[in-house]
Formats: C-alpha cells, sequence, structure tokens
C-alpha cells in the first residue's frame, strides 16, 4: 500500500484549529511558564502539533520535545519484522519519559491514527507487540494513571481516521466533517473557548460534588440485558472536568469529556451488563459484549464481534477481568447527538455512561494522591496492565444510587440525570 501525502488543511477550519491548540495549552494542561513539555503525535497531524508547540512556548514553556508516529512505518514492522520484534517494546525511552515526568515535565497526546490499521494483522502478533509494550510502558502510565503531572489528550482529523468515520464520503468531505465534529465537542466552536470550558467544568463539578455528598455504597443499573451492581471502593471520590495534579496544576486531561467518574470495589461487583456501543480496541472492533461479574470478577464472557480479541484482553493478568473505572455520561451529551461512532475511546466514552476493565485511578480516592499501592487495593482498587473502557448506557438506561443502609436514590433514569 502506498499513499501519497495529500493536503488536506483547506478542509479543516485553521482559525479554531489555533484555538484547539490554545485550548490544549491553557485548559487541557494549563502549562506553567518553565515547565518543559513531552508531546507525541501522528505525523499526519503536524499542523495541529506545530500549533501547540507555538503556543507552549508563548505559555513560557522551556523545552517542547515531540515524538511523532506513522502507520506506514508501523505496518511495515507487521509486513517486514522478523518474529521476534513482537516481544520488543522501547523500555529505554518510557523510563527517559518517567524520569522526564519525575522532573515534572508536562504531557501532550494529539490522537488520530486509523484506528483500525492493524485490523487485517495477525492478532497473536498485535496482541504481543501491545504487551510488551504495555509492560515497558509501565513505569511512565504509573506516573500518569497517578497522576503526579498535568497532562493532555487532544484530536486531529487525520484522513485515515476520517475515512472509517464517514466512509461514503470524499476524502476532503469527510476530513472536513471530523474536524466539524472534533472542535465541536472540544468546545472550541465559539469565540471563547476558555470561557465555554469554565462553565462546562463548573456544571461537572456540580455533579461531583452531589455524588461525593451521597457517598453511595453501590450503584444499581438496570436496562435491556443488564442487571448490575457496582460497588463503589471505599473512601471512592467522583471525578470530573478540572481537576488537580499532584504537581499542584489544575487541568482538564482529556479533551473533549462529559463524564463524571469514580472507582468500583474491584471485589463488589455482581451481574450482567451488555454493552451499548461497539468497543475500537488496538485495530479490533469487539461488539455486542455480554459479561457476568460474580465478587467483582467476570466469569463469563462473549461478544457477537471480537470475541477472541476480548478473551485475549480479559486473559492480561487478573486485574483485566475487574473493573477499575465507573463513569455517568448523560445520553443528551452533544457526542452522543452527534449519532457518530468515532472509533476512538476519548470520545466514544463521552457518548454514554460505561465502565473500565483494570486499572484503577488513584487519583478517584479522598486523599488518593498520599495512598500507597497497598492502601488503594485495599480500599478496593484494582490493579492491571490494561485499562479499557466500553460502552453500557443508552436512552433505557436507569441507575440508582445504594447507600449505607440499603435506600437508593434515582441517579439517572431513561439515560439522564434523575
Ligand atoms: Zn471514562
Ligand atoms: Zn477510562
Amino acid at each position: 500500500m502506498t499513499s501519497h501525502p495529500r493536503n488536506f488543511s483547506a478542509s479543516i477550519d485553521q482559525a479554531k484549529l489555533d484555538r484547539l491548540a490554545e485550548t490544549a495549552i491553557k485548559v487541557g494542561l494549563r502549562l506553567q511558564p518553565g515547565q518543559d513539555l513531552f508531546l507525541t503525535a501522528p505525523v499526519a497531524a503536524l499542523p495541529l502539533a506545530r500549533r501547540i508547540a507555538a503556543e507552549a512556548y508563548k505559555a513560557g514553556a522551556g523545552l517542547v520535545t515531540p515524538i511523532f508516529s506513522d502507520e506506514e512505518m508501523t505496518l511495515a514492522r507487521y509486513r517486514h519484522a522478523p518474529d521476534d520484534s513482537f516481544d520488543r517494546a522501547a523500555g529505554w525511552l518510557y523510563e527517559g519519559v518517567a524520569k522526564a515526568f519525575s522532573g515534572n515535565t508536562a504531557r501532550l497526546a494529539i490522537v488520530g491514527e486509523n484506528p483500525m490499521l492493524l485490523a487485517e494483522e495477525d492478532p497473536a502478533k498485535v496482541s504481543r507487540a501491545n504487551k510488551a509494550n504495555s509492560l515497558a510502558y509501565q513505569p511512565a502510565l504509573e506516573k500518569i494513571a497517578g497522576f503526579d503531572i498535568n497532562w493532555n489528550i487532544v484530536a486531529y482529523p487525520t484522513e485515515s481516521w476520517a475515512k472509517l468515520v464517514f466512509p461514503h464520503e470524499q476524502d476532503e468531505i469527510a476530513v472536513a466533517k471530523l474536524a466539524h465534529a472534533i472542535f465541536a465537542a472540544s468546545r472550541v466552536d465559539g469565540e471563547d473557548p476558555i470561557a465555554a470550558w469554565d462553565a462546562h467544568n463548573s456544571a461537572l463539578r456540580s455533579r461531583t460534588e452531589w455524588l461525593n455528598g451521597k457517598r453511595f455504597r453501590a450503584l444499581r443499573y438496570t436496562g435491556p440485558g443488564t442487571d448490575l451492581t457496582i460497588g463503589l471502593a471505599d473512601g471512592h471520590e467522583w471525578q470530573g472536568g478540572a481537576s488537580t495534579a499532584k504537581n499542584g496544576i489544575v487541568c482538564n486531561p482529556n479533551i473533549p469529556t462529559e463524564e463524571v467518574f469514580t472507582t468500583p470495589h474491584a471485589r463488589r461487583v455482581d451481574g450482567r451488563v451488555v454493552s451499548t456501543k461497539p468497543l475500537s480496541y488496538q485495530g479490533s472492533l469487539i461488539d455486542g459484549i455480554e459479561v457476568r461479574f460474580e465478587e467483582g470478577r467476570i466469569v463469563e464472557a462473549k461478544a457477537a464481534h471480537g470475541e477472541e480479541v476480548l478473551k485475549k484482553v480479559l486473559d492480561t493478568d487478573d486485574g483485566a477481568r475487574r473493573l477499575g473505572e465507573v463513569a455517568l455520561v448523560p445520553h443528551s451529551s452533544p457526542i452522543s447527538k452527534s449519532g457518530l461512532l468515532f472509533f476512538n475511546t476519548l470520545f466514544d466514552e463521552n457518548a454514554a455512561c460505561h465502565i473500565a476493565l483494570g486499572q484503577c485511578y488513584s487519583k478517584c480516592f479522598v486523599d488518593g494522591a498520599k495512598l500507597t499501592p497497598d492502601q488503594i487495593a485495599a480500599r478496593g482498587g484494582n490493579k492491571s496492565l490494561i485499562h479499557i473502557d466500553w460502552m453500557i448506557g443508552s436512552a433505557e438506561l436507569d441507575i440508582d444510587g445504594v447507600d449505607e443502609a440499603g435506600g437508593r436514590t434515582p441517579v439517572f433514569r431513561k439515560g439522564e440525570w434523575a
């Protein structure tokens, strides 16, 4: 396969792209004068990466260090590399990244790769490469999951991603439509995105304050195919929108974001749940997931599509069969209303209530920054190499909060805040 680089910038509103870069630095990271920045992006996202570097230096960045990925080079590995390549990862790089985070370097990722890039490759090789990479990435990921530093993810409408989301459009139209959807969801449509984010953050804060005041012991989900009780971790705290990293900087890690989320109890989840949207996982599509939990652990799992991949994921480690996140998103969220499947968690998780298999976020505990990994585990926090969100929300989902005495409070009715 050969693709000739083409210039799609005419399909992308340049003023909004400028605003997205400014929002990533001023809202997403709230980058501090003198702070260094580590930036990753696909080469196709260069127009946004350059704008972000410029905004970073305008905000006083000490040094911006970019690392780019390229779809053709990723595919070249699968086509030509020797078999033992698939057990290798750039551990030296991630050790350096972890060291940079220890020195207060901020982290920004631009996403936009074709989510189905590896769909035609050998699933065994894909899974070996993913596992090797997850293991090598661990020292750096711990500092991201532990929220040691301010970090942010934003998206750029690349051609390969746009063609997947809009398969029936001409390339230029597909890119324009994906750009429009990204800008709307990222709240950079208007003249003053900074003010728009302030308002959005305070709306999310009022939800988390209500939930934190209620101190529910569990959430009870009912809907078509779903009858599930998710116990919440002891001392859990709901988070959403802007939050404070351990380095003291208040930032918005995800742009866009619509969710409020917390840590479920890894050993107190029981019942059945079905997915309501397909899950795009590292090149594969998993759809029609049905699982049953017993004492927090998935004991039965099937999928209408991609069941083999799902089972491989569940066998990653013990924590892969347990929950690390529970998140509430109204069915009327702007991303849900767009009706699009983005094949990208950053967007799709903000279209519906979801749960995540695997690693929990220590920041979703009261005084989480001060807890040791053992204390987090004792309170019910899950540990795993993976963290995979999948959507269980719909217009027919009801959720009750269950308090210590067993009393119930409606939280969601028909997919909306009650
Ligand atoms: Zn989430
Ligand atoms: Zn998640």
